[in-house]
């Protein structure tokens, strides 16, 4: 099969380089453009930024040429790792001028045409395509780094037993700041206890993806009240979150457990290379799961969970781990990919 060609908008960056070792050689998807700003536009990709990965860079794709965002691109999915300070309209631009944009970038979430895809929690939102104002074009987001964790672990207590109320505090990883990100002075033997813009998505985002599409392509949210404070530390890659909740009826912890236990992967079924068979997987031991033991399970698709407790002010309390730059950003904006491809939205 003739692989389908890709652009990776912002793909110097942090995510922008996890993209590029996650398609390097992936069976689908092949790397066939890279753009960042001005700065870095004309340059060959190895010299033009630092490469901050364990995965060696692919030959290949750093002798490219840069190109800069805004340009004319040739390939029909752009995968975009673009700050946001310049991701929402150069998104729209592609998005307007025929290209599948799948953004990281948090401008066009919260648009009501645009879907806000976990591929395991919400594929059929990916319907509203059909209700886009882009022509042959289309913008598909994926939520934040936090959200994503925490809302996949919660998608099916939430479908079983039905979500009243959340209290999440997140411990959010240095790389989720990009690169270079915090200096060592504010972050070494340091705590930041503010991630601005960050409690307001983790606040709202989880009751669009859990919200139900109408006939008319319009999703109607969900209601859970959600608490969330966000906090830095000083972790390269892994999203720690601690999550209280309640629930619309009683429930036994062993069926919170045999939940995320049974779990059916709707982009494992359907045969998505990026998507794990078990999406979730609980911890016994009271210590787990912890960033740098349990972050890169399943090639870091695996969202892990643990400390599952009765709480004196909600009905259960547990701990969720994610890895922020693979679930969090690059791996389930490719994982959404893949969902497109494997639904015949793109070819
Ligand atoms: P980053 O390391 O700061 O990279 C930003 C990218 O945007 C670089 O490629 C940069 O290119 C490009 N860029 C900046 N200004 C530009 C301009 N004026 N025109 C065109 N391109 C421009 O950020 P990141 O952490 O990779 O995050 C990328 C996006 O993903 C952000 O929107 C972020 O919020 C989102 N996200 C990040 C994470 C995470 O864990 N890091 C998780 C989920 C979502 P140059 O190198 O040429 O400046």
């Amino acid at each position: 099969m003739e692989k389908i060609k890709v652009g990776i908008l912002g793909a110097t960056g942090s995510v922008g380089q996890k993209f590029i070792s996650l398609l390097s050689d992936h069976p689908v998807f092949e790397i066939h453009e890279l753009a960042a700003s001005e700065r870095s536009a004309g340059k060959v990709y190895k010299n033009a930024m630092k490469w901050i990965l364990d995965a060696e860079l692919n030959e290949n794709i750093g002798k490219k040429i840069i190109k800069k965002a805004g340009e004319k691109l040739e390939s029909r999915v752009l995968f975009s790792a673009l700050d946001s300070g310049v991701a929402g309209e150069l998104e729209t631009y592609y998005a307007k001028n025929g290209h599948a944009v799948i953004s990281n970038a948090r401008n066009h979430r919260t648009d009501p045409d645009v879907p806000l895809i976990i591929p395991e929690v919400n594929p059929e939102h990916l319907e509203m395509i059909k209700y886009q104002k882009y022509g042959e074009g289309f913008i598909v987001t994926n939520p934040n780094c936090s959200t994503i964790g925490a809302v996949l672990a919660l998608k099916p207590l939430h479908d079983k037993f039905g979500i009243k109320k959340l209290n999440i505090v997140t411990m959010q990883a240095m790389s989720g700041a990009g690169y270079p990100g915090l200096s060592s002075m504010d972050i070494f033997d340091n705590v930041v206890p503010y991630i601005s813009g960050e409690e307001d998505k983790i606040e709202t985002e989880p009751n669009k993806i859990f919200g139900k599409l109408s006939e008319n392509g319009i999703i109607e949210h969900e209601n859970i009240k959600i608490s969330a404070q966000c906090n830095r530390v000083n972790v390269i890659d892994g999203h720690l979150e601690t999550i209280q909740v309640t629930f619309d009826k009683k429930v036994e912890k062993v069926q919170i457990i045999e939940a995320w236990h049974d779990f059916e992967s709707i982009p494992y079924k359907e045969g998505c290379y990026s998507a794990p068979k078990n999406p979730i997987r609980y911890f016994h031991e009271d210590n787990y799961p912890q960033p740098r033991i349990h972050r890169n399970l399943g090639n870091g698709m695996t969202v892990s969970t643990g400390r599952l407790r009765e709480c004196k002010f909600f009905d259960y309390k547990f701990v969720v781990l994610s890895h922020n730059t693979v679930r969090g950003a690059a791996g389930g904006t490719i994982l959404i990919a893949e969902l497109l491809e494997k639904n015949g939205i793109i070819k």
